[in-house]
């Protein structure tokens, strides 16, 4: 039998709902039961895919291909588990099916609304996981309480409150208890209204979790208890983290994982296993260096346009005991000029995936500065294509070298439109997506990363490496070593003369988990450190000699 638990939010977005329900979800992982997490998100849009990363952030790719919101990224990192198209559902997608259902006749002359069939089609995808055996399922709804668009899913959550045999669901509501500076006192009132308005649509939260910046008195938790008819106990405080990875501790503090589970009518559970965990904190909080990386992107001025990204340092920081920094970079503004007086700082490079011509010289001139410099590079998706132009262009002797996506007619494709993706006009969904096998070369860089020579990764692009160059390329000193099996794409690119030099057609900044950091994340920031010990040490040795 399949419990359910779903994550509301009140007063206003960015509350971190998807942070809160990740950690839940730990906490009851570590307990022993099977959990996933999935998100209903209002919007029209059909998936997350053809949104630009200013409107959503990250698109996040999932195992199966299903491009997502960037919170199924935050599951995953937590739970060391893979989520799926199922786990992530718009009003689009519903809209969608219903709608094609109609076409098929299927209502049978029935007129078609929102209550029933559309709240019956969000209940049924709300319940499509418990076939996969799971214990607990918790569903993040995405929005505000009190936004139209809303509505039907939290008229899908009353509905499965009756449905659902007594104790086999519960609500979660995060609101924000804002401090006002003036009055020097924190604010229970948005609160209030945003229960209030839930109750409206006959849903009464069980649980009512506060984001706040002070900490919440006992006496202002049993103001809220009382305003919202909760016990006080189920007043859980969310105040802010030093990481989000901390977040699981706090609330367990406060036994918001008990709480639930005997409010679902379980009444036996383990101690939770939280040790891989807690060492994971411990080597994050407790570095022994730092390192700065270089991120070179056209989105640095949103935070969570690159997330998996800063996330996957995170990860590998820990590993390595030591403090990443990252310093983000815009493409734009790197020019032959500056580029020195922006690179010379750094200890490794990433540049990031991408999207159109804007910012591509100055992603071409960091790939090339890192490459002369043996500064240690890590280049992903676009950022490895450029890789490949930058070497075809200086070292190789193509000068006209160019993605077809920058410029149609370059004389030179060296990376070019993938050949099943030339006949695609639609946007939505058709890129090349999801997992796909990859083999490496035993002599390889990435074969010492990997330890294996069979790995999959998860792809999200539509140009690729153009394989009428490969003989030439290779011959100037690239090397790929990773190739797909079954379609000869080249997915990973090295140069065996540089320190550490490589760069991956997929992201593999989707499969860094706390539990399981990245390989190459992992090297990478391994490389780095070791070359700010090397610039540390010329650093003294030059100061001797002075
Ligand atoms: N624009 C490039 C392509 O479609 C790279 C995509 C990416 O970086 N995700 O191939």
């Amino acid at each position: 039998m399949t419990k359910y638990i779903f994550v509301t939010g009140g007063v206003t977005s960015s509350l971190g709902k998807g942070i809160v329900a990740a950690s839940l979800a730990k906490l009851l992982q570590a307990r022993g039961f099977k959990v996933t997490i999935q998100k209903f998100d209002p919007y029209i849009n059909v998936d997350p895919g053809t949104l630009n990363p200013y409107e959503h952030g990250e698109c996040y790719v999932t195992e199966d291909g299903a491009e997502t919101d960037l919170d199924l990224g935050h599951y995953e990192r937590f739970l060391n588990i893979f989520t799926t198209q199922a786990n992530n559902v718009t009003t689009g997608r519903i809209y969608q099916s219903v709608i094609n259902k109609e076409r098929e006749g299927a209502y049978l002359g029935k007129t078609v609304q929102v209550i029933p069939h559309i709240t019956d089609e969000i209940k049924r995808r709300m319940q499509l996981l418990s076939e996969s055996g799971y214990d607990i399922i918790i569903t993040e709804i995405g929005g505000t309480v009190g936004d139209i668009e809303s509505l039907p899913f939290i008229e899908a959550v009353r509905q499965l409150q009756w449905e659902l045999p007594e104790g086999d669901c519960l609500v979660v509501h995060l609101t924000l208890v804002p401090y006002l500076k003036a009055a020097k006192e924190l604010k229970t009132k948005p609160t209030q209204h945003s229960v209030k308005m839930m109750s409206e649509n006959g849903v009464h939260p069980d649980i009512i979790v506060c984001r706040t910046e002070q900490p919440l008195s006992n006496e202002l938790k049993s103001k809220i208890a009382l305003f919202c008819n909760v016990k006080t106990d189920s007043v859980i405080e969310a105040a802010d983290a030093s990481s989000i990875y901390e977040v699981p501790l706090l609330i367990q503090e406060q036994h918001l994982d008990e709480i639930c589970l005997k409010k679902l009518n379980i009444t036996w559970f383990p101690e939770p296993d939280l040790n891989a965990w807690k060492g994971f904190l411990t080597k994050l909080k407790n570095p022994k260096s730092t390192v700065t990386i270089g991120l070179i992107g056209k989105y640095i001025e949103l935070q969570d346009a690159y997330k998996s990204i800063l996330e996957a340092f995170i990860h590998a920081g820990a590993m390595n005991q030591v403090k990443v920094l990252v310093q983000d970079i815009h493409s734009e503004s790197i020019n032959k000029e500056n580029l020195v007086s922006k690179l010379e700082g750094l200890h490794g490079l990433l540049v990031a995936p991408g999207f159109g011509h804007r910012g591509i010289d100055g992603k071409i001139l960091a790939v090339q500065y890192a490459r002369e410099k043996q500064l240690p590079f890590f280049g992903i998706c676009l950022g490895m294509q450029m890789s490949v132009i930058e070497f075809a262009r200086n070292v190789a002797g193509i000068t006209n070298a160019h993605s077809t996506e920058m410029n149609a007619n370059t004389s030179d494709p060296v990376i070019d439109l993938m050949e099943e993706q030339k006949s695609i006009t639609n946007k939505g969904g058709t890129m090349r997506l999801g997992s796909y096998p990859c083999k490496l070369s035993k002599d390889s860089l990435a074969y010492k990363i990997y330890g294996s020579e069979m790995i999959t990764e998860r792809h999200r692009h539509r140009w690729e490496f153009n394989n009428k160059y490969l003989d030439q390329l290779k011959a100037a000193g690239l090397k790929p070593s990773g190739i797909n099996p079954e379609t000869n794409l080249v997915e990973i690119v090295e140069i065996p003369s540089h320190p550490f030099f490589i760069g991956v057609q997929y992201h593999p900044e989707l499969k860094s988990t706390v539990e399981n950091p990245h390989p190459i994340f992992v090297h990478f920031i391994k490389a780095a450190k070791e070359f700010a010990q090397q610039k540390g040490k010329k650093g003294k040795l030059e100061g001797q000699l002075n």
